[in-house]
């Protein structure tokens, strides 16, 4: 029953000598991941591709104000990890040089879940310890010596330049911040990637467009980050997580490991409970979880930055594809589509998907000869992209009672306890903790909880009193 991600199955030739362009010059509006991996897929189909941004961006890994969340700890599953190494082959051993510490989520991630702790058996499924910034510079870098694609940053797009009937957008006009306007014009695709601050359904407005419904799930988490110097001594685990849980865990927190030797540690608190970022109150905020393992690893490691906090964590989706008038060459992507909340970390590994999906459009339209029809073709394919996850995420926030902006259902009830049972399974057996692992990275579809190697289990737990955790402390 269970399938492995329809990505794995495209071709992704990027073979220079098949190229038959479907157009010259196709612009991305945001260079932060999305845009960068859309960018990286349209080289393969347009002569041109402009990658526009508001922010300058700099030439090394460093913090740039239009991602304020990189300062937080982003972990790239191993679903999106599959989807980038296929675009950059070479990202691995890129961030290795660059100190980049590799991590399997079964033997050197230690969990702290409601079940209690995970079992420690390798699992196969490796992504890699590092920054934000670091993946992110080294795929602007990467693109950057591909000559179809060039940067153009301190350009924030104002509004999008329809053509004279106004039926399909063929430009943009961006602002540099000493305020020169300029328009980019003649463009055979426009690609929305800015993020969850969009401006595209005011920009469809002005065009005459209706505004996408919005969705927003908010379970009124918030972040506070801490860089610190990773101490010596020995420990079983490279990465650390403690999870919250409902209805009384709401503190939780994640060491994550990063290139130059240094722990992004992450706290999390859920339904109001938002960890301070001052530095007493962040170790104290560590030192109220139900282990202790988080706070003993911080209280004297050596911090290397002040205490970041983030409060827009929050699922927000447009539906753009339930529009039924839509510009043509125009369509919208990552979490200027669909932003989820990302203590599940699937932003990015979303994107990436987004970006096959976009790939396989492409592909189709070039094998018609036409771009014709691929805008809706387009937008219909990210919105199934994106569906999953969001199902995944907002069945996580809706166990909690603050969370608001979605109404309880019994699918979302039996959802959950089914995970419940999955997640006690999990902490019994390693081939459980795998199944579940290989879901929450992407590897596979939701269904594949349904296997009868976990449902028929899952089915023994509720007949039978359950299971005992391993849970050795
Ligand atoms: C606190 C936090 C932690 C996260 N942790 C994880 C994680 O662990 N794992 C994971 O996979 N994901 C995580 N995410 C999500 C992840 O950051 C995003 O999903 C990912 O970056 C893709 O976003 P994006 O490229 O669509 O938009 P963004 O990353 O928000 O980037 C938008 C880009 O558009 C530019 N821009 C904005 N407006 C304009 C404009 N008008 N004109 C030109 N340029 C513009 C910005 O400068 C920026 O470069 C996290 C998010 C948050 C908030």
């Amino acid at each position: 029953m269970s399938e492995r991600s329809d990505d794995s199955a495209q071709d992704l030739s990027g073979d220079d000598e098949s190229f038959s362009p479907l157009g010259a010059t196709a612009i991305v509006i945001g260079g932060s991941m999305a845009g960068l991996l859309a960018a990286r897929v349209l080289a393969e189909f347009f002569e041109r591709v402009i990658v526009l941004d508001r922010d300058r961006l700099p030439a090394d890994p460093g913090a740039r104000a239009g991602v304020p969340q990189a300062r937080h700890a982003h972990a790239l599953l191993a679903g999106g990890l599959a989807v980038v190494e296929r675009l950059f082959p070479k990202i691995g051993e890129s961030l290795t040089r660059a100190g980049a510490t590799t991590i399997d989520w079964g033997s050197d991630f230690a969990v702290h879940a409601a079940s209690g702790w995970m079992p420690r058996a390798a699992s196969g499924i490796v992504t890699y310890g590092c920054s934000r910034d670091l993946l992110e510079s080294f795929i602007r870098r990467t693109l950057a010596s591909n000559s179809k694609i060039s940067f153009v940053d301190d350009s924030a797009v104002e509004s999008l330049l329809p053509s004279s009937d106004g039926s399909r957008v063929q430009g943009a006009r961006v602002r540099s911040r000493a305020g020169r306007t300029r328009d980019i014009v003649g463009c055979d695709l426009v690609v929305d990637a800015s993020g969850r601050g969009s401006h595209a359904p005011s920009w469809l407005a002005s065009l005459g467009y209706d505004r996408p419904r919005e969705i927003v799930v908010a379970s009124h988490r918030a972040y506070a980050t801490r860089w610190f110097a990773q101490p010596s001594g020995a420990r079983n685990w490279k990465a650390l997580l403690q999870s919250t849980w409902t209805p009384d865990v709401t503190r939780g927190g994640l060491i994550y490991p990063a290139e130059g030797d240094r722990w992004c540690v992450t706290l999390s608190g859920a339904e109001h409970h938002y960890p301070p970022v001052d530095a007493e109150g962040f170790l104290e905020f560590a030192r109220r979880q139900p282990t202790s393992v988080l706070y003993e690893a911080i209280r004297s490691a050596r911090p290397i930055s002040r205490i970041y906090g983030f409060r827009r964590l929050e699922n927000r989706r447009r539906l753009f594809h339930h529009l039924a008038r839509w510009p043509d060459r125009f369509v919208v992507m990552g979490d200027a589509a669909c932003a989820f909340n990302p203590v599940f970390a699937q932003g990015m590994s979303v994107s990436a998907r987004s970006a096959m999906a976009l790939h396989a459009c492409l592909r189709n339209a070039q094998r018609r000869g036409s771009l014709a029809g691929a805008t809706r073709r387009i937008l219909g394919a990210l919105a199934r992209t994106t569906a999953a996850p969001w199902f995944m995420t907002t069945v996580e926030d809706l166990r909690w009672a603050a969370t608001e902006g979605a109404t309880r259902r019994w699918y979302h009830r039996l959802a959950q306890r089914y995970l419940d049972r999955v997640s006690l399974l999990a902490s019994s057996s390693a081939e459980s903790n795998r199944r579940s692992l290989e879901v929450w990275h992407l590897l596979r579809g939701p269904t594949a909880l349904l296997h009868p190697s976990l449902s028929i289990e899952v089915l023994r737990t509720l007949l039978t009193k359950g299971v005992r955790p391993l849970s050795p402390a």
